[in-house]
């Protein structure tokens, strides 16, 4: 009887050992998907501000000089990308040391000015036209760096994915506002319309081979229109063109949850 005694209590114990144990690795685990995540996620978005910083350096060494205008421009861009660059950094670092996705403050934006200015500047960078079209001053709360990134990864990918000019348009029913991007690129199969906003969702190897993409980027876009209680969408066809469409209410943040 005794030596059952033992054995049970040993039994016992190792399996609030092994439970113990497994907890450990689960959260262990947790952290480590969370941060190997928002590695990949920042590296993926350090690559555009690079890009910016690049080619107004470029554009700066051959006409600031000359060209006040330019200057200006030019400062303006490398300053606010490198500043972007460093926010994303700090972030990287903030989570390798264990701590939590860092919460922005949300601010009222103006979506109208910063649409223009990530229009503007991705033009010049990439060399290709977008027109923009807006007929009033749009403003919601959010955070700035986010729907920076999320104007930038969709741009990007209707420069990657097409070869004629982009159009971007911004307006409002007063309840949301609604950012649609069109490029009369290469389009996306009907089937695929929904997976492509899935982690590593490529829609074939073969005709992104050039862009040399990392299905991280429709992700990611999503991950912040959720965060800003939103919803993304795409209307393509195939050879004719695609149109991402983006939904954001205009409503404060504690209200929406409020109602749910
Ligand atoms: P990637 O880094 O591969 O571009 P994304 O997550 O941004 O990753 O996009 C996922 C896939 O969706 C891409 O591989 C591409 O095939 C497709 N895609 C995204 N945007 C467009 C677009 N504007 N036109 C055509 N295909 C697109």
């Amino acid at each position: 009887f005794k030596k059952m005694d033992v054995s049970s209590k040993n039994t016992d114990e190792l399996t609030q050992m092994r439970i113990t144990f497994n907890q450990m690795i689960d959260l262990l685990k947790d952290n480590f998907d969370k941060q190997q995540q928002f590695v990949s996620d920042a590296s993926h978005e350090l690559k555009t501000p690079l890009t910016v910083i690049e080619s107004y350096s470029t554009l700066l060494k051959r006409w600031g000089k000359k060209d006040p205008a330019i200057l200006d421009e030019a400062v303006e861009a490398i300053y606010s990308e490198a500043l972007r660059m460093r926010g994303m950094t700090q972030q990287m670092l903030d989570l390798a040391q264990g701590d939590q996705y860092p919460i922005q403050p949300l601010t009222e934006l103006n979506a109208t000015e910063i649409t223009q200015e990530a229009a503007e500047r991705l033009s010049r960078s990439f060399n290709r036209d977008i027109h923009f079209v807006a007929k009033e001053p749009i403003s919601f709360l959010g955070q700035e760096d986010l729907f920076k990134q999320l104007l930038f990864i969709l741009i990007e990918n209707a420069i990657k994915y097409s070869k004629k000019d982009i159009v971007i348009r911004l307006y409002t029913n007063q309840k949301s506002l609604t950012l649609e991007i069109e490029d009369k690129g290469i389009g996306i199969p009907e089937n695929e319309q929904t997976a492509i906003f899935e982690r590593f969702y490529r829609v074939s190897e073969d005709r992104n081979r050039e862009s040399g993409g990392s299905g991280l980027g429709l992700s990611i876009a999503k991950k912040i229109v959720e965060q800003f209680e939103g919803t993304i969408h795409v209307q393509s066809k195939i050879g004719v063109g695609s149109t991402f469409i983006v939904n954001i209410p205009l409503r404060p943040f504690k209200e929406v949850s409020l109602h749910d």
